[in-house]
């Protein structure tokens, strides 16, 4: 009844649609129940096709049952999460064993097959049949009792908004699923004396599933070396193709070399990733060993293959731009590693410039970026090649994750990306100008009192719904700044979650 819509060789990508009801209605009670709930299936499924694929599964009317299926999709690597309805009015003490065990997104659906009340015809079997309503209460009832983590979402399948709220929480576990399998490698440890980069990585390993591991860079630079000419002729020829490339750098040129030499650290990286596993890593320009660049172009071209990235040795933001690239997959939007960099006050609208030495993935261009090499006084390498370009315009978000001593905290701003006042023609390295939300000051001081880094991901691929499912998902605090903020509400909230994560598994919603 679904099809598969996912790229060959990508993992499928399953959302589980379970039904409760119970045996008192009869089996041909029943039988319209299961029938009903797969019409609605099919349609959720249709709505869902690009980003998952729903799985219908058997109505779910005893304990066992309900226990055995909650199970098998805590081990079914395909199922991202299961979406569960009841239909009819299911006592939901049924539901406690198998709730208890549930390990992966539960999204509470609460609808009914009719939209409409058939006003002139409706007797006590309509009523019967169609009682989600307070079946639906049952079950809320339940999963607050247990403390159980869920997103709920009302109303018709064939509402937009509906489908919308769905589709956010099927990302959100996208980002889950991508986190809970997530291996990083880092070439060198953090930039020294950097505070913010720091983090708890046997924590991270619990609480997110990802693990992150250092490797000598001169691991990596034997992989560099070890790359055939012939893979680097056919990566210039790429780039000549791809990207605006610099005359110095063509065939011929003075500074081919160069880009030959950007094309081997780029094969040996992949390699090095490929064949690890890894899905992310991070570089620290203190730390470069045998490597002629700091990777620029390579960690550009790795990141928009989907590889996360931090410089500076930032695992966690790394990780997290891992994650976010996966939620985002095939919005045909991107994502990029991000820094906070310098300020427009004015005149005009406040805006902040991000980039960062050369890692700005080009997933978030506008247009064609262009290869180019210049100085860099930073690593004390040679010179290195880089795509420079501006980010596309339009609204995004901007996120950073800190790790607090007792707790991960992520920070978030809803910006909108802009055109530059004036083209930033000597400027070398790619880069975004945004304007933040609310405002430049609002948004600032909100940031740094929440303590949020000066390394981000910066999405354009993914709304703040998406980060609040997320952030529920992975029980993790996200501190929100967006149109509505101001800095006194915002310090008074951060001064509220405080408490609520501290007092920690005892509230609803902690577990
Ligand atoms: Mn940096």
């Amino acid at each position: 009844m679904t099809t598969p819509t996912t790229a060959p060789g990508k993992p499928t990508r399953e959302v589980w649609f379970l039904t409760g009801s119970q045996h008192l209605y009869g089996p041909e009670t029943l039988r319209h129940v299961a029938d009903q709930s797969r019409d609605l299936s099919e349609t959720l499924a249709r709505s869902l096709a690009p980003t998952a694929t729903v799985v219908w599964k058997p109505v779910l009317t005893d304990a066992a049952a309900i226990r055995s299926c909650l199970d098998d999709a805590n081990r079914d690597p395909n199922c991202l999460g299961v979406i569960a309805w009841m239909h009819t009015f299911s006592p939901a003490k049924m539901w406690i064993g198998g709730l208890d065990l549930l390990r992966k997104p539960l999204l509470h659906l609460h609808t009914q097959v009719n939209q409409s009340l058939p006003w002139r015809t409706i007797d006590m079997d309509f009523m019967n049949l169609n009682q989600a309503a307070h079946g639906d209460r049952e079950f809320g009832f339940v999963q607050t009792r247990l403390g159980i983590t869920r997103k709920t979402v009302a109303g018709h399948v064939t509402d937009p908004r509906v489908i919308e709220r769905v589709t956010c929480w099927v990302r959100a576990a996208l980002a889950v699923a991508t986190l809970r399998s997530l291996r990083v490698a880092r070439f060198g440890d953090n930039m020294r004396d950097v505070a913010v980069t720091e983090g708890d990585k046997v924590e991270a390993e619990l609480q997110f599933g990802v693990s992150v591991n250092t490797y000598g860079v001169n691991d990596l630079v034997a992989r560099v070396d070890a790359v055939e000419e012939r893979r680097i002729d056919a990566l210039v020829e790429e780039y000549a193709e791809v990207y605006r490339l610099a005359p110095e750098l063509a065939a011929g040129a003075e500074r081919h070399d160069s880009l030959r030499c950007a094309a081997r650290i780029e094969a040996g990286l992949r390699d090095f990733l490929v064949e690890g596993g890894f899905g992310a890593f991070t570089t620290n320009f203190e730390d470069l060993g045998g490597l002629r660049q700091l990777p620029g172009l390579a960690v550009q071209r790795l990141m928009a293959e989907g590889h996360g990235f931090g410089g500076e040795g930032d695992w966690k933001t790394a990780a997290l731009l891992t994650a976010l690239k996966a939620a985002g997959d095939g919005t045909g939007l991107g994502a990029s590693f991000m820094e906070d960099y310098t300020y427009h006050f004015g005149p005009g609208e406040p805006k902040i410039l991000g980039a960062h030495m050369l890692e700005v993935c080009p997933t978030i261009a506008e247009g064609r970026p262009s290869c180019e090499i210049h100085p860099l006084a930073i690593g004390n390498r040679e010179d290195p090649v880089r795509l420079v370009f501006d980010a596309r315009p339009g609204p995004a978000v901007v996120v950073g994750l800190i790790d607090l001593g007792d707790r991960f905290r992520l920070v978030a701003n809803e910006i909108d990306v802009v055109e530059p006042d004036e083209p930033l023609t000597a400027l070398p390295v790619a880069h975004a100008v945004w304007k933040p939300r609310p405002d430049l000051s609002t948004s600032t001081e909100s940031w740094l009192t929440a303590g949020g880094p000066h390394h981000t991901v910066l999405t354009q691929a993914l709304d703040t719904e998406t980060l609040r499912d997320l952030a529920a998902m992975l029980r993790t605090e996200l501190a929100l700044i967006d149109d509505t903020t101001t800095t006194e509400s915002f310090t008074d909230r951060l001064h509220w979650n405080a408490a609520y994560h501290r007092l920690g598994a005892g509230l609803p919603g902690a577990r």
